[in-house]
This record gives structure tokens, sequence and C-alpha cells, in this order.
């Protein structure tokens, strides 16, 4: 399940964020999203997700609704946000067998179409960071103009950024603050 967050906070990131890395940048919408979320994917799930005729508004909604999981600051709202969004894409656990693989669990939820499939797979991959990992694993980026979302898998409990970028950002500019007069 732990293999889903770098895509959820992707997928957050490209929809929702104003600000990333130091620049101001426009979140994604419509058929724009659909090809930047498409790009991260492997080649079946990017062809299942482009046939969506609506996938970015689909991918939007999905989007805004992980983005209040992950910042939900309390505990008690976090597992709000998560529990509702396991309804709302109807997740539910079944072993697939992936050609050349054992079997193995998956959440997909059981909405219209491929996006709500993904929704149910990272509802319950948030749940599952939670129920092992503790609360307090999602966060914003603290570098200055960023708006990035992260979801720390490291085993301290010690990321701040949302990648490499930005943690050499921040670090750059603690140098500067501590050298000033
Ligand atoms: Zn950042």
């Amino acid at each position: 399940m732990t293999r889903q967050a770098p895509l959820i906070a992707e997928l957050v990131n490209l929809a929702t964020a104003r600000l990333r890395g130091g620049s101001a940048v426009r979140p994604a919408q419509g058929d724009e999203l659909a090809e930047a979320f498409a790009a991260q994917l492997g080649d079946s799930a990017r062809a299942a997700l482009l046939a969506v005729s609506d996938a970015g508004e689909r991918l939007a909604a999905l989007a805004t609704g992980l983005r209040a999981a992950l910042l939900a600051g309390k505990p008690a709202d976090q597992a709000a946000h998560i529990n509702d969004l396991i309804r709302r894409y109807g997740a539910r656990p079944y072993l697939v067998e992936d050609v050349g693989q054992p079997f193995h669990l998956h959440f997909h939820g059981s909405g219209d179409t491929w996006v709500e499939a993904l929704g149910g797979e990272f509802a319950t991959a948030l749940a599952l960071i939670v129920d092992g990992y503790g609360p307090g694993r999602f966060g914003q980026c603290q570098a200055h103009r960023c708006e990035a979302v992260y979801i720390d898998l490291t085993r301290n409990g010690s990321r701040r950024y949302c990648s490499a970028a930005c943690t050499a950002r921040a670090k750059t500019a603690a140098y500067r603050t501590r050298h000033q007069s």
C-alpha cells in the first residue's frame, strides 16, 4: 500500500498546489490534469485513465478529498476524512493475480469509472498508513512558497518537505538566516 504514497501526493499536488518548490504554479484542471497524472502511471493504468471521458473532473474531486484528509490536523479529523473517502469511493478488498505475480490484495472502489476504483485504492492506502505508522504522517511542505503535500514513510517520522529540492532550499535559507547580522 505504501507504494501508492508518491502517487497520492503527486495527484494532490498537480490538482491543488498554487505554490510549488518556491514558484507560483497553476493547478492542473480537466484534460491537462488527466494527462499530467496519467504520465505518472504504467501503460495499462494510463490507458484505463485516459479512456474515462471526464477523468480530469473526477481526479480533481478525488484530489480535493485527499488533500482535506492529508491536512486535517487532529487525528480524529484525519480519520473521519479518510473514513468518508473509503465510503464515498466504495473501497472493497479483493485478491488479484497479475501476470507472473502471486495473488495480492487490492482495494478498488466500486464507483462508475477507473478514477473511482483508484479512489478506493488511495483512501485505503491512507488508512493503512495511519494504521501502520500512526497519525502525523501527512503534511504540507514547510519550505518557503510551497503548498505541496507529503506523505512521511520514514522510520522516525522526520519528513518536513515535499521533495529533495525543497529540503535543499530550506537548508540554504536556514544557513543564510544563521549567518546574517
Ligand atoms: Zn516543497
